[in-house]
């Protein structure tokens, strides 16, 4: 039998009516003579609620319980899709992580796959189960513990199951109708593309663009997974949605293909470090081990003449998460603590947001840094903190303008218009 994985996001099984409807639509894929494996997120907002209820009760929890805590999200909609398919007689059943089993790393809150055996799904479609319903985001540690996958993570589950299965497909169905050239909840002129490359979706996806989790990008890529991004609303076909495929299957070659955005982001200086082999090691080694996700980071020489020692000293900026800010300041006020770095000041903004443009065209063209910066100095956005790779350039801004920055930049860049 042909397999094709299909995932179902949060809105897209926020209440019963849409399971019923997400059930229409697993349905007809078996009409249509497939074996189906259904992967589900938590109903819309659920998991941010045991976020929330793990937070108040232990700020710095134990991460194994939280874990054990934010994965039942996904528990409640398996059985709850099991059941609507089997009312349409459809056989189907349910499964949780730990009885598939997906075994994983023991990273709480960031697990990676270690494998996915097939046996026991297999067997149950060998004897008749046409769908079987996983519980998305959540794996089994070797210690065997529940862990889960990163916020998002159930898009990776679905590619993993897709490639471990050898799926035909992995249809990604959400509350938008594909990949645009920007979120479209942020510029009406956001236009839907039909094939993006998997290299400026990586990109795209860890620059914010949560349509899908980046972890499930790498792995698509990796495994040649026929991955797609489609309406969970709308009526779709096979042609439907945004195909997220290999660069040499794409027509249209834009210099520029997106603009992505990360609002929730803060800046942290430290003010006049000491200026000497090892100081970034020695405030980056604790972040790390505090578990802070820092993402750019710029070190200027001070040119300030400071005593007898010009040049001596310099600031370190780097920006990371808002909900990581905490951690952050008690990792370095630890470092100086211990005595293995010392600052003046520690300026933390938390009123920060991340712009980023992604294009695979960049490799080959000069000035888009400059169309960039223009662009947004004509709006009088001011750039705080610039970052660069191959096929993208990033910037960070005040949040109040992001949406601005946002719109600015898609017109800049014409993403309205095709080709
Ligand atoms: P799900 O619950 O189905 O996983 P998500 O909320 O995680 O859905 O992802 C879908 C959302 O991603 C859309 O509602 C949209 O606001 C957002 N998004 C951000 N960037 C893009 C983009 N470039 N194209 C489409 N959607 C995007
Ligand atoms: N429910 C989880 C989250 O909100 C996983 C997912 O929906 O992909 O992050
Ligand atoms: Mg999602």
């Amino acid at each position: 039998m042909p397999l094709l994985v299909m995932k179902f996001g949060g809105t897209s099984v926020a209440d019963l009516d849409r399971i019923a409807r997400a059930a229409e639509k697993v349905k007809r894929e078996v009409e249509r003579g497939h074996d189906v494996i259904v992967i589900v997120s938590a109903m819309a907002g659920r998991t941010n609620e045991l976020v929330g209820w793990v937070n108040q009760t232990s700020p710095f929890y134990d991460a194994r319980e939280y874990d054990a805590v934010v994965a039942s999200g996904e528990n409640v909609t398996a059985g709850l899709m099991a059941l609507r398919l089997q009312e349409m007689d459809v056989p189907a059943r349910s499964w949780q992580g730990w009885q598939v089993p997906i075994l994983t790393t023991s990273a709480h809150g960031a697990a990676r796959f270690i494998d996915i055996p097939r046996a026991n799904i297999e067997a149950k479609f060998a004897e008749g189960m046409k769908v079987a319903v996983v519980a998305g985001f959540q794996g089994l540690s070797p210690e065997g513990r529940i862990t889960t996958l990163g916020r998002g993570g159930s898009d990776t589950t679905a590619v993993a199951f897709a490639a471990a299965f050898g799926a035909e497909r992995c249809d990604i169905y959400t509350d938008v109708d594909g990949i645009y050239t920007t979120d479209p909840r942020i510029s009406a002129k956001a236009r839907k593309l039909d094939r993006i490359s998997f290299e400026e979706m990586l990109e795209l996806a860890s620059l914010g663009a949560k349509v899908l989790q980046t972890r499930s990008v790498e792995l698509a890529m990796r495994y040649k997974v026929r991955l797609r991004v489609l309406s969970s609303f709308d009526e779709t076909d096979e042609n439907s949605g945004t195909l997220v495929c290999d660069e040499d299957e794409i027509m249209e070659l834009k210099v520029v293909s997106g603009v992505a955005h990360s609002r929730d982001e803060a800046k942290i200086t430290l003010v006049t470090v000491q200026d000497r082999p090892g100081i970034a090691a020695a405030i980056f080694g604790p972040l790390a081990d505090a578990g802070v996700n820092v993402d750019m980071i710029v070190q200027n020489i001070s040119e300030k003449d400071y005593g007898d020692q010009p040049g001596a000293v310099t600031d370190m900026t780097f920006s990371c998460p808002v909900d990581h800010v905490d951690r952050a300041r008690r990792a370095i006020e630890g470092a100086r603590a211990a005595g293995t770095i010392g600052y003046e000041d520690l300026v933390v903004d938390t009123d920060v947001a991340k712009v980023s443009v992604v294009g695979i065209g960049m490799r080959s063209h000069a000035g888009v840094a400059a169309r960039m910066f223009q662009a947004l100095a004509a709006e009088n956005v001011n750039i705080k903190v610039i970052g660069t790779s191959e096929i993208k350039i990033s910037v960070l801004i005040d949040r109040k303008y992001m949406e601005l920055a946002v719109q600015t930049l898609h017109d800049a860049f014409e993403l309205d218009r095709a080709g």
